[in-house]
């Protein structure tokens, strides 16, 4: 989508180095019409017709979004569950997909409630992955590090797999991030992203994105979808969107640091049974990750507390600098009990506190977190 041969930090930083034509201007306006223009011979040349199909104020995050992800073109959704729900929307009628049984839990409960043909498999398990293809099969999706116990797939040879049986395969890459992977560029078809998370990076809008290797007739289905079920984000959320976006690249590698000297200091922790952290050496999916993770293992990771639920609730409680809150990618740490969210039917352990880890100092974080631990 773009010429621009700079590196992806650089592209980031300048959103593109795009500059307002009539003004100059280095940050672009907010678009707030509804409506365009038709020519007077009926026409619409300026390939505008109307909000909900074609917004300007998406052009620039778009097109930063395409570049990063090395796609061919990218869309902005109104929530990442608008833009993972527009995939599944786009199968054909008796089209089968798979998915991780471990996964951002909205969307796994979105599935289940609406989609009977999906089959769930632990997609770290590739003859599982390969058992559960059927001739109808026609999307994998995964996640990676998938939520909230930062499990890793194998996206190049799940992405073999699904071509190898005329399946496509897309991937919410929330957490791993364009910073870290570019599953476009290792074999992925679309990538999604809840772009509420890192790429806006500061826990003040909802928003979705996915990013497309190929223009083609799936990829038409899903903009389509966009714009019959009205899907689309507001002029003002993409205006932000882009500004978060330029300081995703210094947000991103904080975070993953921070995350990574946590990581390290609570696993010796006494009150903590394990630490769930990829970039730890004995997690099971690190040595795919340290291939396809590039610069840092991300931001999330979940600890599991000795003494139980009660022991990991009382935890949480006891912190002040950490924020309980759901969601995650923001500038802030937040510490949440997860199967307190999930409910029934989750395959998160009781036990377990997902610390979205912020760009804050990591000593303060450490040791506000170490405390609570302690009673
Ligand atoms: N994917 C992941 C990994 C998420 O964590 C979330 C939200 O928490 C979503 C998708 C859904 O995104 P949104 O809340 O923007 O609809």
């Amino acid at each position: 989508m773009t010429e621009n041969t700079h590196n992806p930090a650089t592209l980031a930083a300048q959103a593109l180095g795009w500059i307002d034509d009539g003004t100059r201007a280095i940050s672009p306006s907010i678009h707030a019409s509804s409506t365009f223009l038709r020519d007077v011979d009926n026409g619409y040349r300026s390939g505008r017709e109307y909000i909900r199909s074609d917004n300007p104020a998406f052009d620039q995050p778009e097109a930063l979004l395409a570049a990063l992800e090395q796609g061919k073109d990218a869309a902005l959704f109104a929530s990442g569950m608008a833009a993972a729900t527009a995939v599944f929307l786009a199968l054909g009628r008796g089209e089968h997909a798979i998915a991780p049984t471990v996964m951002y839990w909205g969307l796994r409960r979105w599935l289940r409630e609406w989609n009977p043909e999906i089959t769930f498999v632990d997609m770290g398990d590739l003859d599982a992955v390969r058992g559960a293809i059927r001739p109808t099969t026609k999307l994998i999706w995964a996640e990676t590090p998938s939520n909230p116990t930062w499990a890793i797939t194998d996206l190049a040879a799940v992405a073999e797999m699904a071509h190898a049986s005329g399946a496509r395969l897309a991937v919410d890459s929330t957490c791993a991030t364009p910073v870290l992977t570019q599953p476009l560029s290792l074999g992925a078809d679309i990538v999604m992203h809840s772009a509420t998370k890192y790429l806006n990076g500061h826990s003040d809008l909802v928003a979705g994105a996915l990013a497309t290797k190929a223009e083609d007739a799936f990829w038409e289905r899903i903009l389509a979808v966009r714009s019959q079920h009205g899907a689309v984000l507001g002029s003002f959320e993409a205006w932000l969107l882009l500004r978060g976006m330029r300081t995703l690249f210094v947000r991103v590698r904080q975070a993953c640091a921070n995350a990574m000297t946590l990581a390290e200091r609570l696993r010796t922790n006494a009150h903590v049974a394990e630490v769930l952290y990829p970039g730890l050496k004995d997690h099971p999916g690190h040595a795919i990750a340290a291939r396809q993770m590039k610069g840092g293992f991300g931001g999330m990771l979940s600890i599991r507390v000795n003494g139980g639920e009660q022991a990991a609730i009382g935890t949480a409680a006891r912190v002040a600098l950490w924020k309980r809150a759901t969601s995650l990618g923001g500038v802030e740490s937040l510490i949440e009990h997860r199967a307190s969210i999930e409910g029934e039917g989750s395959p998160c352990p009781p036990d377990l506190l997902r610390l979205s880890v912020g760009i804050e100092d990591v000593e303060d974080l450490a040791a506000e977190l170490e405390a609570a631990l302690k009673n």
